[in-house]
């Protein structure tokens, strides 16, 4: 009769300690880090998964375009730096992403990095941020350097929503206008052939070492993004899937 007594508590007590895991594990709030070179296809990916997960999608370079439309002084330091390919300072990028966090209170939900981090000083950053009461995921959209510079100058952008077209891959339905809000598409004065090229120097540099700071903390999943775009969603809704559960 002892023995099935303590059987009893020790089934409870296990019972009790998975579910209290499995919840704990659930409530946290996601964030997920979309990374790639300048034309990988974050931007697109994000717009998808935002949607899918009801999570906002946050892009640093839409929140300091937004900043250089409304000549803000932010926005007016930050366009030197984006007109050359190169990274706007970390301590700016970091005040005008963690503000806007606040701003929306999105750290109780969770949310999509896309363009952030950029270096391993923001990368710990906001691991320190994020402490451990947050469960998150670094996406690396993985294509090779010859499809970048096609994408890269094809791509058009709404002026109103950002959001991503492709002359070619993804032609809106009216030449020059958004699908979604009819605002004017344009060619973002950093998407030419000799931007790109140091876009492309600087991700190598200063943004590919994040790779490993992700993969020695087991953070880290490796998309291929060579194919199509709606096989590479299926596949980061897949990995995902496998990590929240
Ligand atoms: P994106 O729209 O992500 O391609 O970003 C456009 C440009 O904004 C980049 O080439 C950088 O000049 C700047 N930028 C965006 N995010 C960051 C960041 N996390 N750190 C520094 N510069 C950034």
């Amino acid at each position: 009769m002892k023995n099935i007594i303590l059987l009893f508590a020790l089934a409870v007590v296990v019972i009790f300690g998975i579910t209290t895991y499995r919840k704990s594990k659930q409530e946290k709030p996601l964030v997920i880090i979309m990374m790639g070179a300048p034309g990988a296809g974050k931007g697109t990916q994000c717009v998808e998964l935002s949607k899918s997960l009801n999570l906002p999608h946050i892009s640093t370079g839409d929140l300091l375009r937004e900043n250089i439309r409304n000549k803000t002084e932010l926005g007016n330091i930050a366009k030197e730096s984006i007109d050359k390919g190169l990274l706007v300072p970390d301590k700016i990028v970091i005040d005008m992403l963690f503000n806007h966090i606040n701003s929306k209170a999105y750290d109780k939900i969770g949310y999509i990095l896309d363009g952030f981090p950029r270096t391993i000083n923001q990368a710990v950053t906001l691991d320190q941020r994020l402490g451990k009461k947050y469960k998150k995921i670094a996406i690396n959209l993985n294509i090779s350097e010859d499809q970048l510079i096609e994408r890269i100058t094809g791509r058009l952008m709404c002026k109103e929503c950002g959001t991503p077209y492709h002359k070619v891959s993804l032609p809106p339905k009216e030449e020059g206008k958004c699908d979604k809000c009819g605002g004017e598409l344009y060619q973002r004065k950093d998407d030419t052939e000799e931007v790109f090229k140091s876009r492309l120097e600087v991700y190598n540099k200063d943004t590919k070492p994040l790779l490993e700071f992700y993969e020695n903390k087991k953070e880290l999943y490796n998309i291929d993004s060579n194919v199509d775009k709606k096989v590479v969603f299926e596949n980061i809704v897949k990995t995902v899937d496998k990590v929240i559960k």
